[in-house]
C-alpha cells in the first residue's frame, strides 16, 4: 500500500470527510485492522482565502507547492490536493515534485462515466464554476457539457461554502436555496450535479435533489485509496 499525501485544511471541514472515506475504502478492501498510510499537512485556510480573493494565485502555488515538497520529503508516494478550487494550481504543484497526483476533476469524470450522464451541473466556489481549470478540464478531456448556474445564483452558491460551510454552518435556509439552484440547472438540461467543492456534500446530497450527484470529496477520496492500493 502506498502513503498518500494530503494537502488539507482547505476547510478542515472536508479535510476530516477525506480521512474517513480514504480509511473506510482500505479497511473495507483489507480487513481487519486495517487503516491507510497518510501523512496530512493541513495549512491555515485564512491565508488561502485572503490570497484567493486578492487573486494572487502565484502565493498560493508557492504556499501548496512547499507543502506537496514537505510532503515528498516526509515519504508521501502520491498528492491528494482535498479541495477542488485549489485544483487551479496543481500544473505549478506539479512542477515541483515527482509524486503522481489524483486529479479531482479526472476522478470525478470518471465516476460519472457508469452512469451515462453527458450534461451535468457544476455547482462549486466561483474559481470553479467560471474558469477554465476545472469546467474547461470536464468538457476538453472528458466530453462532458458542463451546465453552471446564472451569474446571480453563483454569488449564492459561492457565499454559502465561504461563508457558511467552511465554518462548519450548515443551515436549512441555504439548503432550500441550493436546491432551488439545481432545480434550475436541471431545467436546463443538466441530468446529475457534481458537487464540486469539497464541503458541498455537508448540505445536499442524492436525497435532497431530484437528479443523481456526485460529491467530488467521496469520489476523490475514494480514487486516492484505490491508487494507493493498486
Ligand atoms: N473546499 C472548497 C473546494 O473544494 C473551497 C475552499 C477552497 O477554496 O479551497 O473548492
Amino acid at each position: 500500500m502506498k502513503t498518500i499525501g494530503l494537502l488539507g485544511g482547505m476547510s478542515w471541514e472536508s479535510t476530516v470527510p477525506y480521512y474517513q472515506e480514504i480509511n473506510r475504502l482500505v479497511n473495507e478492501r483489507l480487513g481487519g485492522h486495517h487503516s491507510a498510510k497518510i501523512i496530512l499537512h493541513s495549512v491555515d485556510f485564512d491565508e488561502i482565502v485572503q490570497l484567493q480573493h486578492a487573486g494572487d494565485w502565484d502565493a498560493m502555488a508557492e504556499i501548496l507547492a512547499d507543502v506537496a515538497e514537505s510532503l515528498q520529503r516526509a515519504g508521501a508516494q502520491l498528492l491528494v490536493i482535498c479541495t477542488n478550487t485549489m485544483h487551479k494550481v496543481a500544473p505549478q504543484i506539479q512542477q515541483r515534485v515527482e509524486l503522481p497526483l489524483v486529479h479531482i476533476a479526472d476522478a470525478t469524470a470518471e465516476a460519472i462515466k457508469p452512469s451515462g450522464i453527458k450534461t451535468v451541473g457544476l455547482l462549486g466556489t466561483r474559481f470553479t464554476m467560471e474558469q477554465d481549470f476545472y469546467k474547461g478540464r470536464l468538457e476538453d478531456r472528458h466530453d462532458l457539457t458542463v451546465i453552471v448556474p446564472e451569474q446571480a445564483d453563483r454569488e449564492i452558491v459561492h457565499r454559502v461554502i465561504y461563508d457558511e460551510l467552511c465554518q462548519g454552518k450548515v443551515l436549512d435556509a441555504s439548503r432550500d436555496e441550493y436546491r432551488r439552484i439545481v432545480a434550475s440547472i436541471v431545467d436546463r438540461g443538466a441530468q446529475g450535479v457534481i458537487l464540486g467543492c469539497s464541503e458541498i456534500g455537508l448540505l445536499i446530497g442524492d436525497r435532497t435533489v431530484s437528479v443523481p450527484t456526485f460529491d467530488t470529496t467521496a469520489i476523490h477520496a475514494r480514487a486516492a485509496a484505490e491508487y494507493a492500493l493498486a
